[in-house]
């Protein structure tokens, strides 16, 4: 009795303890990790802040998505620069997949980013292909775990492109994106179903504002300038 008692008590001590970690370390913000794994101070300490800095992205994507919706783009960008728009356009309900499904992907980066763990030791060096890889995750049956590998070339990059690489990974683990590698994108011509299942196009939006990458590597060639006569 009094030992099983100890237990209890040594049991909730234990779980006590793991909340206070993670709660004294990360108070719970949409948009940062659960945790580290084999990690040294310093590693945490710079994927912290590669975290905030992926979630402040994150969330300035989601807010800004709303101004490419195809009524959004028809008005600030079809018309302003005098590009040709047909009614009929069968593009244009391949952009409203397109525009809905990415925007359903961030969201849920956003929502499950405080499931991720990130792990330090990199067990497998052949995944991390002689630095040339920044980070992983290993899928199961078309499903990543929850955790991003970092591998030592991560470490010491810029912040853009450490955001790109959190992003990158992220989506492959809240919403089963798969590495395309911008195949979709052939010179002017674009396949939308694709490109929103594609963790590189995700990654795109790391860096520079979400009207710049759409009107860069989607309206153009959804929305051609009108020949001059
Ligand atoms: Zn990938």
């Amino acid at each position: 009795m009094k030992k099983s008692f100890l237990t209890l008590i040594l049991l909730l001590n234990s779980l006590v303890a793991q909340a206070h970690r993670f709660n004294l370390n990360m108070p719970y913000n949409e948009g940062i990790g659960y945790g580290y794994k084999n990690c040294s101070p310093a590693q945490e300490k710079e994927i912290f802040t590669a975290e905030k800095g992926a979630a402040i992205r994150l969330n300035k994507i989601i807010r800004n998505w709303s101004l490419a919706s195809l009524a959004e783009v028809r008005h600030d960008y079809v018309i302003k620069e005098k590009r040709v728009w047909k009614n009929s356009n069968p593009s244009h309900m391949m952009y409203l997949s397109y525009w809905q499904e990415m925007g359903e992907t961030f969201e849920e980066m956003r929502d499950k980013f405080h499931e991720v763990t990130f792990e330090c030791k990199t067990y497998r060096e052949k995944r991390c292909q002689n630095n040339e890889v920044f980070a992983y995750v290993l899928f199961y049956f078309n499903y990543a775990k929850p955790v991003i590998h970092i591998c030592p070339a991560f470490y010491g990059k810029s912040q853009e492109s450490q955001t790109g690489t959190l992003l990158h990974e992220l989506s492959h683990y809240s919403s089963s994106t798969e590495d395309l590698a911008l195949e979709w994108l052939n010179g002017s011509h674009v396949d939308l179903r694709k490109a929103s299942k594609d963790a590189y196009h995700i990654e795109n939006f790391a860096n520079e504002d979400v009207s710049q990458v759409l009107k860069r590597m989607v309206w153009n060639s959804i929305w051609p300038k009108a020949r001059k006569h």
